[in-house]
């Protein structure tokens, strides 16, 4: 591998010169996730009879929702908001998809509107409690995740300005779930009345301060997904219309779609509205992100809250920001008291090794100088011996003179007559 020059915060850029393989990743998170499967949980809100059972079935052209009997308007008026769920297991190419729609049945049907949105807001809230109790539990190896991940808002297409509920709903709403609101039934306004109408509705939008979801884009998007994020963008509010039923093209052809006096609108013609890109938006694009908001930003901020107004205090020491300038100097820090510590010990061993050589060296000198000075006497002794003996020697080997000789015999002599 060779360096590149690009140096960023103290990591480096390197540059490969062969395969290696881990470009294969991708493929085998999508090989897992294919085999675990997907969850997604959507929301719909909106009036009776505004087409949230059509269009749900529409997006995943299938019967999600049962069919509905025709029902005749009750005299009673409605006994306020409810909120069921239905679950479905759907495949598409081996991919499995549990999906849950969870209905709002009842919402803005009441004379007064006014607190249509609790319920809604509690069910939601109840979900982020659901799996904050199921984090605290010791053992979090099986968490079942209720959360909504997206509330499609389906706009009553009035072509005027947003409701009070619907800016009621929204603003009680827009921090704890992704909202995506949809103008429906577009199909009953022109295209100059719907253009109008978004405008309208994204200018109320701004007004309140309310966040709706929206694709962005950034720096790591290829320009493909960058085109197509900015197309989705300039369609919100999708203004959509819903159709399980087929219609025939004028060539023949039959479409899902909508049979009038004047014609047909088709459901999957990007002409005649938006259900293309919300399906794009909602189900091949951004699902991942959907589902990201709704654990990374929206629970977290939920969860925060929540503990914060339990009494749990954030130990700051612990979760301090990260500095990497502060971190890399208390690293440095420590590093430097690490070495000069191991300078201490390791010049303290170092001199207490001299000192025993010292010692060692010291003896080893004494027992020489011992044995030298025993050797030296040795020898003296021997010496003196030897020199003793050739002194000894030299005496025997003189000639005697004739005076010893007579001295000798004498004494011989003497010897002789002094042995009788
Ligand atoms: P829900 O009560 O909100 O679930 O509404 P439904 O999906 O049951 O739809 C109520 C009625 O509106 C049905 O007769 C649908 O055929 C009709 N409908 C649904 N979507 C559309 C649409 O996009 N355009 C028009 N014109 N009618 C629609």
């Amino acid at each position: 591998m060779k360096s590149t020059a690009g140096n960023t915060g103290g990591i480096q850029k390197k540059k490969m010169n062969g395969y290696v393989g881990f470009s294969n990743y991708p493929n085998q998170v999508h090989r897992r996730s294919v085999k675990r499967g997907f969850n997604f949980t959507l929301m719909v809100v909106g009036e009776s009879g505004i087409g949230k059972s059509t269009l749900i079935n529409t997006l995943f052209d299938s019967k999600i929702f049962p069919d509905r009997e025709e029902m005749p308007p009750s005299a009673e008026p409605a006994k306020g908001v409810d909120v069921t769920s239905m679950s479905a297991d759907i495949q598409e190419n081996g991919v499995k998809l549990r999906l849950t729609v969870v209905d709002t049945p009842g919402f803005g049907d009441s004379i007064n509107n006014e607190d249509a949105w609790q319920p809604i807001l509690e069910n939601i809230e109840s979900r982020f409690d659901a799996y904050l109790a199921q984090e605290n539990r010791v053992n979090r190896s099986k968490i079942s995740d209720n959360r909504i991940d997206a509330v499609i808002y389906f706009i009553k297409p009035t072509g005027h300005c947003l409701r009070v509920i619907d800016i009621e709903f929204m603003k009680r709403l827009h921090t704890k779930v992704n909202l995506i609101p949809i103008i429906a039934k577009a199909d009953t306004l022109t295209a100059s009345e719907l253009e109008l109408f978004k405008a309208k509705i994204l200018a109320d939008i701004n007004y309140h301060g309310i966040q709706i979801f929206k694709p962005v884009s950034d720096e790591f998007d290829d320009p493909e997904t960058v085109a197509d994020n900015r197309e989705i963008l300039s369609k919100i509010p999708f203004a959509v219309i819903g159709s399980e039923k087929h219609v025939e093209r004028p060539d023949g052809t039959p479409v899902r779609g909508r049979r009038y006096p004047w014609g047909i609108i088709e459901v999957e013609n990007e002409e005649h509205n938006d259900f293309i890109k919300l399906r794009q938006m909602l189900l091949r694009s951004h699902m991942e992100e959907l589902k990201d908001t709704t654990d990374m930003v929206l629970y977290e901020n939920y969860r925060t809250q929540k503990l914060l107004s339990m009494g749990h205090v954030q130990d700051n020491n612990v979760f301090r920001e990260f500095n990497p300038l502060v971190q890399m100097e208390e690293e440095k820090r420590a590093h430097d008291g690490k070495m000069q510590k191991m300078e201490t010990e390791m010049s303290g061993v170092f001199q207490q090794k001299v000192n025993e050589k010292e010692a060692k060296l010291k003896q080893s000198e004494e027992e020489l100088y011992a044995r030298h000075k025993e050797m030296k006497s040795v020898l003296e002794k021997q010496r003196s011996e030897l020199e003793e003996k050739k002194k000894r020697a030299e005496v025997s080997a003189r000639p005697v003179t004739p005076m010893e000789q007579q001295h000798t015999t004498k004494g011989k002599k003497k010897n002789i007559f002094s042995g009788f």
